[in-house]
């Protein structure tokens, strides 16, 4: 797998691999970008050079607002599209462009989404702080790399000023991770491994490290579910370009439970959302992290100390 794909994309850069074979090949891609206001919506993507902008991860309940009739009509146009997105939103478009032999489908293994109406205070909460515009948001910054969970959030503003944080200490990801900011109707997600829609569904390879030691993973790996045969055609497009390795359902389970469980609300989340609405992020985030139990998040932290001590970076 090419180290700058891999290096630009969230986990070991599958979707952006089998996206560019798909432009490659007269497709159009559908998938979650940032607008210049750092709102996610799925946007419409036909060429390489503009397929970076739907790379990584976006924790933001993405808007599709016109995509599905989009989508549509360029399959009764006869192109060839992949749609990227939840496993939700995969259900979505299946069931509304039913009996298209021309639509390819990638969902991941979904946490969960956070409020885009939290998500836009956090931007305007490091606006105000560092007093300038944010021009690049990256939640899964990998300048430190991917094993052991320690990539970071960064946000670049337009006065040069950069705010760098390990992922599980900024605020907002590490609410995420912790179903603190989570949207109520995940919690009972009826879009988890047996029922999915999707061709493939791609995730985090997490524990790799543990698991297969022999694999170097700092750069990121990805983990791919093949769902059916439309799915193997679509791994035989980049086999010459990755190396694959089958492992066992349950191993990967083990590090990812998020392919069957969902998330277990720790506060209240309509009262908590209400809240959340009218008051300062930062502060009811804080107030909700300290009645967490950061304990596993802790026991990380150390890990990786130790770690960035050994290699002596940042
Ligand atoms: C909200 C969310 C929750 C996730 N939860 C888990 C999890 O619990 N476990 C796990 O292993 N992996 C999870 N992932 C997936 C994982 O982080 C990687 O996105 C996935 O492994 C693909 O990585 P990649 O390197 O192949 O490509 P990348 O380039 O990182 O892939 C980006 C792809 O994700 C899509 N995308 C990004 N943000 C959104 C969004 N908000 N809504 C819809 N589509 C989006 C883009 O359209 C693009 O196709 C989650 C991703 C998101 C966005
Ligand atoms: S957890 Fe389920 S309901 Fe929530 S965004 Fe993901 S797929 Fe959709």
């Amino acid at each position: 797998m090419d180290d700058e794909n891999r290096k630009n994309s969230s986990s070991g850069g599958v979707f952006g691999l089998i996206a560019q074979e798909f432009i490659l090949n007269g497709g159009i891609i559908y998938g979650a970008i940032y607008d210049d206001t750092f709102k996610v919506k799925h946007k419409k993507i036909d060429s390489i050079e503009k397929l970076p902008l739907l790379k990584t991860s976006k924790y933001s309940q993405s808007n599709c607002h016109d995509i599905y009739s989009s989508v549509k009509k360029d399959l009764s146009n006869n192109k060839k599209v992949l749609f990227s997105g939840t496993p939700c939103q995969v259900a979505a478009i299946k069931k509304y462009c039913k009996g298209f032999s021309n639509l390819y489908t990638i969902d991941f293994i979904c946490h969960s989404v956070p409020s885009p109406i939290l998500f836009d205070k956090y931007i305007c909460s490091l606006e105000k702080k560092y007093k300038s515009k944010i021009i690049n948001f990256n939640f899964r910054d990998k300048c430190s790399g991917w094993e052991n969970k320690k990539f970071s959030v960064t946000a670049r503003f337009k006065n040069n000023q950069v705010y760098e944080a390990l992922a599980l200490k900024d605020p907002f990801f590490r609410s995420f991770v912790f179903g603190v900011i989570c949207r109520c109707s995940c919690e009972s997600c009826h879009f988890k491994s047996d029922q999915k829609a999707s061709d493939i569904t791609i995730a985090d390879f997490w524990g790799i490290w543990d698991y297969l030691p022999e694999i170097s993973s700092d750069l990121g790996v990805s983990l791919i579910m093949q769902n059916n045969n439309r799915g193997a055609e679509m791994l035989k497009m980049i086999s010459n370009k990755s190396f694959i390795k089958e492992v066992d359902y349950e191993e990967m389970h083990k590090f990812n439970p998020a392919i069957d469980d969902c998330f277990i609300p720790i506060h209240n989340q309509k009262r908590k959302i209400k809240k959340l609405l009218e008051c300062n992020i930062e502060n009811y985030i804080d107030e909700l992290n300290k009645s967490t139990n950061f304990s596993i998040i802790d026991r990380l932290m150390i890990k990786y100390e130790s770690l960035k001590n050994k290699k002596g970076c940042r």
